[in-house]
């Protein structure tokens, strides 16, 4: 299954903001966009007023890396965004805040989704009692979503979900943190979300 495995850092520099893609590394000092707040490459300092395909292009990059999806399937998440009733910028991010790694993530089970993403695939995650490994699978509301009983002692998701329970959890999930379980109760409003993303911006990137 393909996947991204370039430099996640630089992922942050080229769009100009914080993507928080490395969990606690985020936080620290040893974060390289706090570092090097430019895109990387020998012009990444020459950065000009951007015009309106930048704009677009980078918005629609920007929610690609944020939930670690690729061009392909981005477009095609798009393509069913703008098939189904509603506002196409909304369901085009409540298809991916739907995606099984994204919950997890959100749960807290692991702290980066490319984590969530990772726990998917191995097999350590139960949907309504039944295990899922396709880490693009989506989840429904009222679906509940376990760490499989023989993976319920992984230092990293206790210390994930240790680091979130200090958070808060998000109003629309449901956690037991002791069962290590959760229901995705419904899909979130967009702007509950508060992400750096424009969803409109996206819409025109793929109108054009
Ligand atoms: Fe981005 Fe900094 Fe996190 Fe790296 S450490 S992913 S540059 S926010």
């Amino acid at each position: 299954m393909a996947r991204n495995t370039g430099p996640v850092c630089k992922q942050c520099r080229r769009e100009g903001i914080k993507l928080f893609l490395k969990g606690e590394r985020c936080f620290s000092d040893k974060c390289s966009f706090d570092r090097r707040p430019y895109a990387p490459g020998q012009h990444g300092q020459r950065r000009g007023k951007p015009t309106e395909y930048a704009r677009h292009l980078r918005e629609k990059q920007k929610a690609r890396r944020i939930y670690g999806v690729l061009e392909k399937q981005f477009s095609n998440y798009f393509k069913k965004a703008d098939r189904a009733k509603g506002v196409t910028g909304d369901n085009l991010i409540h298809l991916l805040e739907k995606r099984i790694d994204n919950v997890v993530y959100r749960m807290g089970f692991a702290n980066t989704r490319r984590a969530g993403r990772q726990l998917v695939r191995h097999n350590h995650i139960l949907v309504n009692g039944k295990r899922v490994n396709i880490p693009s699978y989506l989840v429904k509301a009222g679906d509940e979503i376990t760490i499989r009983e023989r993976s319920q002692k992984i230092a990293s998701i206790l210390e994930s979900l240790e680091a979130k329970q200090r958070q808060g959890w998000d109003a629309w999930l449901e956690i037991d943190p002791k069962g290590l379980k959760g229901v995705f109760k419904e899909v979130p409003n967009v702007q509950d979300l508060q992400l750096p993303i424009e969803p409109q911006l996206i819409v025109e990137f793929y109108s054009r």
